[in-house]
């Protein structure tokens, strides 16, 4: 194997099983890099690493602090791959690493092989019209990747080296203030089954409906875009997509929603993928293994009945 470590740097413990059980299929020797304390860190120590680098991030610090040593310590490795967790904070950090590192940052990633010794990376490109296939050409590499790419294990295995990053952070930003977002929070990674909600929706009142569809089916209920974003009828971490969220559960059910490609990249990989739409031509049924035309509003209350 041409690349001998993969970095893994993650501002959410949650993603390592998964990211771990990937990154052992490209590289021999994998180093998980956290932000917390060493009991934290201890805490994950068989989440399938090698080696759990902590960084203990100061109140008022930020984990983008640690960009100058994280990008020494990479440097002590001939050729490595920097795996950065996908989230705001990740890819601001992703783009220090690669200051530091002397190389690029490739952005969502959505598929990793190693091809004649080297890694290559898919993405998304073109507003989700068009996958583009591309590998570094300098010894360091630094992706962006969402949970959900990989497969999870089955269950965590694994007894990691635990320590504490080497070098100081570099902390040119103080915080102020923080203040809670009173959005609710749902595991659409994690997800058996989803009920997915499109534009179809007429009413904020009406999401009630499709939560009494996710109640009987024990489905979490994620959206498009435009339902998130322009509507703001749910929050941004439910929507699913390109630059979304991206999951494959077992079961999706798709309600009133177009099916364009961007939406479409962020639920394609679900085993089965069940549509309602009152337009027969619309896109999502090409996607779907069952569909049904016609009115959400007519058909979901004896489904429910039925399902219940
Ligand atoms: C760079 C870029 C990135 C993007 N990333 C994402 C992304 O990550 N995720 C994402 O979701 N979008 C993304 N978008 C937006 C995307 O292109 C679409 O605009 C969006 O997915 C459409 O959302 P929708 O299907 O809910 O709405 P619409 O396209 O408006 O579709 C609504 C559907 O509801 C159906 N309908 C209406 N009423 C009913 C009813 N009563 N019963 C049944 N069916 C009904 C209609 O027939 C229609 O098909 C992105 C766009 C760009 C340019």
């Amino acid at each position: 194997m041409a690349i001998q470590s993969v970095f893994i740097v993650t501002d959410n413990y949650a993603v390592l099983p998964e990211f771990c059980a990937g990154a052992k299929n490209l590289a021999d020797y994998v180093t998980a890099v956290v932000f917390g304390d060493e009991a934290a860190a201890k805490e994950h120590a068989s989440c399938g690493a090698d080696k759990i680098v902590f960084c203990p991030v100061s109140e008022g610090g930020a984990p983008e602090d640690y960009a100058t040593p994280i990008a020494a310590m990479v440097k002590e490795q001939p050729k490595a791959i920097v795996m950065v967790n996908n989230s705001i904070r990740g890819r601001c950090l992703a783009g220090k690493l690669s200051v530091y590192l002397d190389t690029a940052v490739l952005g969502s990633v959505n598929e990793l092989s190693v091809e004649n010794d080297t890694i290559s990376c898919r993405r998304v490109v073109y507003g989700g019209t068009a996958q583009r296939k591309e590998s570094f050409t300098t010894p360091y590499g630094v992706i962006t990747i969402s949970s959900g790419i990989f497969d999870s294990p089955a269950e965590v295995s694994g007894n990691a080296e635990v320590l504490p990053i080497a070098g100081a952070p570099a902390e040119p930003i103080h915080r102020i203030s923080r203040n809670e977002k009173k959005e609710g929070t749902v595991n659409l990674v994690a997800a058996k089954r989803i009920v997915d909600v499109g534009r179809g929706l007429a009413a904020k009142e009406d999401l009630e409906i499709c939560r009494n569809l996710a109640k009987v089916l024990d489905a979490e209920v994620g959206c498009s875009r435009p339902v998130a974003e322009n509507n703001k009828w749910m929050p941004k971490a439910c929507y699913m997509g390109i630059t979304g969220v991206q999951v494959k559960p077992e079961l999706i059910v798709v309600l009133g929603l177009s099916g364009q490609v961007q939406h479409i990249g962020g639920i394609n990989k679900s085993k089965v993928i069940v549509a309602i739409n009152k337009d027969k031509a619309a896109p999502i049924f090409k996607n779907a293994d069952f569909g049904l035309v016609g009115d959400m509003y007519k058909i979901l209350p004896s489904l429910i009945e039925k399902l219940s």
